[in-house]
């Protein structure tokens, strides 16, 4: 497409992303934001997020992992922010449910992915941090690792500026029809790309609505032990627990250990406050006894209430509105997308501006359910 006037609706990682990608291909692009980008309310807050490629046997998202991770490094060079720590994730395998892990594995050596495989004892020495109880195997990626997610956006603002992208902010609504509109007017541009996260579900009620579900995160951030470096980024890393519903981050910059026991929860994504729940603070507590003994007693310092939009099949939604041509959708995170940012927000550039058409899995639908062992994140 020659040059063209380009809007992007929602300055989370999706919508960031795509702006970025866009102004580097020298269009136009006006992002709009209802909040400042980087806020609280907004998926893309806190301090981290888990890049890994662990992702079963879906071929597609772990190459997009792997490109991420490079893409973030260059990131990280261009902004001169720190914004990714490898650490590593380790991914525990519960006994007698191991099928996804299982397949990953496979999918790891069939694209030569770098990993180690460790059994129970093996993970007593050497990630000491973790009682294995219940746990088959462990599958450790040492190119895996956190990326400084709310810093990633406040620098990723920055760039998008620098590169001539204009932010602005203002709440875009939609018509009868579905039409995105501001302040009463239609949304005019070559290009209008709508990466307003979980809400975009009631923006468009007929269109989006029907194929996502909002959850509620809580996540709990932890003291590390008085005295003690070994639940640092430096000494421990990220994990997932898919036994027990869990996952989480070392203690970074002094945030602590955050742990996250995903509990669905009711969120009313704009009258909420975000303070955590009770029922979860126990439940998370319990899952700390369990399966990081060393945190026992350590007292939780800081913590987040959030929520991330699940489409039926945890596949992304990128795809041209029905009636509305110029207007491209893009999110539906599924609990995955931040990972993914700088390589999800080229592949929105390069379908909005028609270098290639939509996958099938990111078409808005029908979707069906996948069972855990066929899903991209084993959900
Ligand atoms: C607790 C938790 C842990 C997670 N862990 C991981 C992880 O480890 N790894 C990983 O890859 N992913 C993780 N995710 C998922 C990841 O954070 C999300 O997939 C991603 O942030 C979604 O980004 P988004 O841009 O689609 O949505 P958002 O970040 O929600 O951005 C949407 C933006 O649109 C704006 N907006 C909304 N409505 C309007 C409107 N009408 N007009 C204008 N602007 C509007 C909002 O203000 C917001 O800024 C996690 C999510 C949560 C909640």
């Amino acid at each position: 497409m020659p040059h063209s006037e380009t809007i992007v609706a929602g300055g989370g990682i999706a919508g960031l992303m795509t702006a970025i990608s866009l102004a580097r291909r020298g269009h136009g692009v006006t992002l709009i934001d209802r909040w400042e980008p980087g806020h609280a309310r907004a998926s893309s807050s806190d301090y981290n997020r888990v890049i890994r490629a662990i992702h079963g046997r879906d071929h597609f998202y772990t190459r997009w992992a792997r490109d991420a991770r490079l893409r973030w490094l260059e990131l990280e060079q261009e902004t001169g922010a720190k914004l990714y720590y490898e650490c590593g994730t380790l991914i525990l395998a519960t006994e007698g449910h191991c099928h996804w892990e299982d397949d990953t594995a496979a999918t790891f050596d069939a694209l030569g992915v770098p990993y180690h495989r460790y059994s129970a004892d093996e993970i007593r020495a050497f990630f000491p941090q973790f009682d294995p109880r219940n746990v088959s195997y462990a599958l450790y990626e040492p190119e895996a690792g956190m990326i400084m997610a709310h810093r990633a956006l406040i620098a990723g603002v920055a760039l998008l500026r620098s590169l001539g992208g204009k932010v602005r902010r203002g709440r875009v609504t939609t018509d009868a029809s579905e039409r995105p509109m501001l302040d009463g007017k239609p949304l005019e541009a070559d290009l209008v790309v709508i990466a307003t996260g979980p809400w975009m579900a009631e923006m468009f009620p007929r269109t989006v609505k029907p194929l996502t579900t909002v959850v509620g995160v809580n996540v709990l951030y932890t003291s590390t032990p008085d005295g003690s470096e070994a639940f640092d980024q430096t000494h421990m890393p990220c994990w997932i627990d898919h036994g027990e519903g869990s996952f989480g981050l070392p203690s970074v910059e002094g945030s602590g250990v955050k742990a996250a026991v995903v509990i669905p929860d009711q969120i009313d994504l704009d009258n909420d406050e975000r303070l955590i729940r009770q029922k979860t603070l126990a439940r998370t507590r319990r899952y700390i006894d369990k399966r990081l003994p060393g945190l026992t007693g350590q007292r939780v310092v800081d913590s987040k209430f959030n929520q991330i939009v699940m489409t039926p099949d945890t596949h992304f939604i990128i795809d041209f509105h029905p009636e509305h041509r110029n207007v491209l959708l893009a999110g539906g995170c599924s609990g995955h997308l931040f990972k993914h940012g700088p390589v999800f927000g080229d592949f929105v550039a390069g379908i909005g501006l028609g270098d290639f058409g939509t996958p099938d899995r990111f078409r808005l639908g029908p979707r069906r359910k996948l069972s855990p062992a066929e899903s991209p994140s084993g959900r």
